[in-house]
């Protein structure tokens, strides 16, 4: 079987810097021999983007501005991408917001505003955003997100994000049902806790690294390169079978009882 996603596109939404999830996952892709689309939330972010795509060794990649909070901002994107490249093969959304007061102390102080911003953002920015790429997945296509243990258990300090990423694991398996008849595949990642802009929200997450050094069965925690390979993997014909899931790619540390 030919593993490459040589001509083959893919948009990548959430590259921030280089420690961004989906800059593991867009080197992954990259270097399997896909052709990248990279949307970012503001003009804040478009220069490091773009320095990092240019550190691929190729010139065909696109960039658009896209705040995920803004439904003119997608339908744009999406009205954009298809003139600029017509058909698409996936899409990984690896974005997620929450404020920092809310991602610390007890999660029964959340405010209305704080749990309807990280659901916004991090829950329902999928399906819009999903909704608006399927027109451009003519030849079938597959769509993956990244979510965390902290929609499934309560993980302390995670709060209102963990309550955001339950939304996002229904949303992934109603989706999935949705797009599978136009073979589109939806599918999520639950990556193990790392170090990014993001995760330095959460209150005390150092402990949280620390307990998967000492606990989880590979004793170590994942990379951005191992979290890459399996958004290529699920990217891939390999995975063709697969849809609605939740992969954990977190050194085993979910399958711990206390
Ligand atoms: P990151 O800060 O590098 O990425 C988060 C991205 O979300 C940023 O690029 C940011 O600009 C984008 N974003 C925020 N608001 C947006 C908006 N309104 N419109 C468009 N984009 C917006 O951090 P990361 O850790 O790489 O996070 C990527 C995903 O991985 C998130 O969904 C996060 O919850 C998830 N995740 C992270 C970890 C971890 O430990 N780092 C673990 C599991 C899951």
């Amino acid at each position: 079987m030919n593993f490459s996603l040589e001509g083959k596109t893919y948009v990548v939404m959430g590259v921030a810097n280089k420690r961004s999830i989906a800059w593991g996952i867009a080197q992954a892709l990259h270097d399997a021999g896909a052709r990248l689309i990279f949307t970012y939330a503001s003009e804040r972010f478009e220069k490091s983007v773009r320095d990092l795509a240019d550190s691929l060794d190729r010139d065909d990649s696109y960039f658009y501005e896209c705040d995920v909070t803004d439904d003119e901002a997608i339908e744009k994107t999406f009205a954009d991408i298809k003139n600029d490249v017509g058909v698409i093969h996936g899409l990984a959304h690896c974005i997620a917001f929450a404020k920092r007061e809310d991602l610390q102390g007890e999660f029964i102080d959340t405010s209305r505003d704080g749990f309807l911003l990280a659901q916004n953002i991090s829950a329902f920015s999928l399906a819009a955003v999903s909704r608006a790429a399927k027109d451009l997945m003519t030849e079938g296509g597959s769509i993956m997100t990244l979510t965390y243990l902290g929609g499934e258990r309560v993980v302390q300090n995670y709060n209102v994000m963990g309550v955001a990423k339950a939304s996002l694991d229904a949303t992934v398996k109603y989706l999935a049902n949705d797009l599978g008849k136009h073979g589109i595949r939806v599918n999520a990642i639950s990556a193990g806790p790392i170090r990014t802009l993001s995760a330095k929200g959460v209150g005390d997450f150092n402990s949280i690294l620390k307990e998967i050094e000492e606990r989880a069965p590979l004793r170590k925690p994942v990379t951005q390169e191992e979290v890459g390979d399996a958004a290529y993997f699920l990217m891939s014909r390999l995975s063709r079978g697969i849809t609605g899931e939740i992969i954990h790619v977190d050194s085993g540390y979910s399958i711990l009882g206390r």
